[in-house]
Order: structure tokens, then sequence, then C-alpha cells
């Protein structure tokens, strides 16, 4: 099976390759560099669904028919901000927006808020065509709270103000590695996994 990444990132296309590779030996996983790059994308549907399906479906028109495509969206959802940033978690203090700042505005406008109340969780969803345009659509979420300020370094994102639920030190503290058990995209990575291992 040939699967095509809708990325032009070749770490990412690396660390996917990595992670089937485990499971589905034979799977050949490449990026978009081979069909001229990545076509650009307007993520303008409302849901994470919508916006994985888009750019799998940008990157499948212009490969060839017989093989598969996989794309990701993922985001945060705040229970205390009416489900945002959602579908805006990359770009929730402005369009080129760093890390850093959109962390800050969350904290900002969490201000006040008590622990009990800041529920929230991580959204992994991953959208896989197969060569007839069959769409297959997988979706990992992890649970967990928004701490009060932020804690630790590691990851990315809004990884240092998210506690995980069932432990007490937010994902920029904790290890990687737990995190790649537990995380939102290991959850939705499972069930890719198990689909892509029944197939032919
Ligand atoms: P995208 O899926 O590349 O569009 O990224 C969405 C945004 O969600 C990222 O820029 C991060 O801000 C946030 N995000 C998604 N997954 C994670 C994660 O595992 N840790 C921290 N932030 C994340």
């Amino acid at each position: 099976m040939k699967l095509y990444i809708a990325t032009n990132n070749a770490n990412k296309v690396g660390e996917l390759e990595n992670m089937l590779k485990k499971n589905l030996p034979d799977i050949q996983v490449r990026g978009a560099k081979k069909f001229g790059g990545m076509p650009d994308v307007e993520e303008s549907a409302v849901t994470f669904e919508g916006n994985a399906l888009l750019k799998a479906h940008a990157l499948h028109r212009i490969i060839d028919k017989d093989y598969w495509t996989l794309s990701d969206d993922s985001g945060l959802v705040v229970d205390a901000l009416n489900g945002n940033p959602g579908i805006y978690s990359a770009r929730f203090a402005g369009s080129n927006a760093t890390d850093d700042e959109n962390r800050l505005k969350l904290l900002k406008a969490m201000q006040g808020i008590p622990y009990a109340m800041r529920q929230a969780r991580f959204i992994c969803v991953l959208a896989l065509l197969g060569p007839n345009n069959q769409e297959h659509v997988f979706s990992g979420t992890c649970e967990g709270s928004i701490a009060l300020e932020e804690r630790g370094s590691d990851g990315f994102g809004y990884d240092p103000v998210f506690i995980p639920e069932g432990h007490k030190n937010t994902f920029g503290i904790l290890s990687a590695d737990l995190k790649n058990r537990i995380s939102h995209r290991a959850n939705a990575f499972k069930q890719l996994v198990a689909f892509l291992s029944q197939q032919k």
C-alpha cells in the first residue's frame, strides 16, 4: 500500500512512516513533494473533520488514483470558552500568531475561571481517502484541563498549559513518552492502524 501524507513537512512524514511501519511493515509512506508539493488549502470548514477532509481531497485530486491519502487536523477545545479556540487553535491570537502568543491569549481569556471549570480536550482528526475516493475519518481526544499558569516548556502549542486527566502536571512537564501514549493523536492513530491492518 502507498500512502501519501497531505503535508510538505518532511519531519512529519518521517515520524508517521516510523509509527506506521511498526505495525504495517509493507506500507510505503510519502509526502506531497513527489506531486509538486501540497496545494494551498483554505481551511474554510467549521469542523476538524471538514478541514482534514479538505486537505486530504486537495492532495488526492493530484495523485495517482491507486494511492491512499492521509491528512490531519487538530486543536484545543475549552468548555468555558464555548469550544474555542477549537479549529482556530493555530491562529487564535492572529493569522501569524506564535505558540507563545496563542497561550497568552488563552490564559488571559480564562482569567478568573476557577480550576474546577477549566475542562478542555485536545482533538485530532485523521482523514484517510482510499483509491476510489472513499472517505474514512478517525477522531481521537485527550481530556484534561487548562492550568492557571504556564508550567514547563516541553512539547509545542498549548502543551505547557494543558493538564491531562489523571495527572498533576502539564504536557510541558510530563514526558514525551507519556504524551505519545495518551494523546489525541495517539488515540486517532490507533484507530487508523487498526483500519489499515485490515486492508490488503
Ligand atoms: P494543526 O492541526 O496543524 O492545524 O494545528 C492546530 C493547532 O492546535 C496547533 O498549532 C497547536 O496550537 C494546537 N495543537 C494540536 N495538537 C497539539 C498538541 O499535541 N499539543 C499542543 N498543541 C496542539
